[in-house]
């Protein structure tokens, strides 16, 4: 079973007109949070974040924000 955190209480957010699709967010994502669709990421597990910032670091146009280090 995959390990899910509290429900609704992610603070990730992805701002899909910002995202170029290198697809990095993919890459260091422990939790396969992301997939691409069209050219671009978007957020198909939330409740698999677990908050670590790895993806929001990575993304060279930050396109997505989350508040790690909170949960
Ligand atoms: S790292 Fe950023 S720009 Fe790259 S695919 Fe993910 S959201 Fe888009
Ligand atoms: S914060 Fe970590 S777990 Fe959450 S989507 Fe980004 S890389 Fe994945």
């Amino acid at each position: 079973m995959a390990m899910k955190y509290m429900k609704n209480v992610v603070t990730l957010a992805l701002n899909q007109d910002r995202c170029t699709g290198c697809q990095l967010c993919l890459q260091v994502c422990p939790h396969q949070v992301f997939e691409m669709n069209q050219g671009k990421a978007v957020i198909i597990n939330r409740d698999a974040c677990m908050e670590c910032g790895a993806c929001s670091k990575n993304c060279p146009t930050s396109a997505i924000s989350v508040k790690s280090g909170v949960g």
